[in-house]
């Protein structure tokens, strides 16, 4: 029978995770090292350079496209989040990824589901504070495809610095064998960190989203320039963001990268969280100042 190109390089559509275990213990068996990209679709280059990353180091490559409700709160995008698996498979095709986890909400949360991931300390300020029940859905779904498929390496971005860290936080304190790798925010051409939420901006916002990583970039040079006044750096991220119509600033903060505490004084190295709204569009960014911790 004729194929296309196309059609013999469509990664394998995985929606069991009994089938999907059983695939990555396969390759285990042959001493196969897995790779595992959990992402929620809506594929972009930033999710694509994981992929890449795991298709270099690793020997087979697992992504997972699953949309969690359990990381959103009533008030929040889950049921308009960009769904748009016929090109996200296109796109993982192209790289030649092999297999696609993409299982019903039932598969992952059947009736009488009750157990919960809550990791501690690094969940409680910003993202934390703002979204009540992100980070514990955000770790229980990864604790479970974690355990779905039982790779060798998990690749996270550090675009969500906080959620990086919780997740090495609980596959630390859990004694999940993995290895988890984070990899650099990928932006657009005019800095705009990738995200997949970007499609809500209309061309306005998108302009005005610009603030977010300008005011990063100009933190980044006052930390090259020597500045080690933390509150001096965050006011200045402020005074960017608040000055921008339109945006609304939810955190700026410059804080210990690993505890996320806020700093006064950057001895080593720091992070520059910040969070706004533009329109009805909730953004984050960061910016690694210094040494990056992961
Ligand atoms: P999401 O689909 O938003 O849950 O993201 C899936 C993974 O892709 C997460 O580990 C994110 O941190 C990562 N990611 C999202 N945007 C970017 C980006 N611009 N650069 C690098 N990684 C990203």
């Amino acid at each position: 029978m004729p194929h296309t190109s196309a059609i013999l390089n469509t990664p394998t559509v995985v929606t069991s995770a009994s089938e999907m275990q059983r695939l990555v213990r396969a390759q285990q068996a042959y001493s196969k090292r897995v790779g595992l990209v959990p992402t929620m679709g809506a594929l972009h280059a930033g999710h694509l350079s994981l992929v890449q990353r795991s298709l270099q180091e690793c020997d087979y490559t697992v992504v997972s496209i699953f949309v969690n409700p359990l990381q959103f709160s009533p008030q929040e995008d889950f049921s308009k989040y960009p769904r748009t698996m016929e090109s996200d498979l296109a796109k993982l095709a192209d790289l030649g990824v092999p297999t696609v986890f993409s299982p019903p909400a039932a598969e992952i949360y059947p009736p009488g589901f009750s157990s919960y991931v809550e990791v501690g300390d690094v969940t409680k300020a910003w993202e934390g504070a703002v979204r009540p029940g992100h980070f514990r859905g955000v770790a229980t779904v990864v604790l479970k495809l974690l355990q779905i498929a039982p790779a060798d390496r998990a690749y996270f971005g550090r675009k969500d610095y906080q959620q990086a860290l919780t997740i090495r936080r609980m596959v630390t304190d859990l004694n999940v064998p993995i290895e988890i790798i984070v990899c650099p925010t990928v932006r657009d051409n005019d800095g705009l960190a990738l995200s997949s939420r970007n499609v809500y901006l209309n061309p306005e916002e998108r302009r005005h989203a610009l603030t977010l990583s300008r005011s990063l970039r100009q933190a980044r040079e006052m930390f090259t320039a020597g500045e080690r006044d933390a509150a001096k750096i965050r006011d200045a991220i402020r005074k960017t963001i608040t000055s921008e119509p339109g945006v609304n600033l939810d955190y700026a903060a410059v804080v210990d990268p690993l505890t996320l505490v806020e700093l006064s004084k950057i001895d080593r190295s720091a992070v520059a969280l910040v969070a706004a709204r533009v329109g009805a569009t909730r953004l984050i960014d960061n910016e690694i100042l210094g040494h990056p911790e992961i």
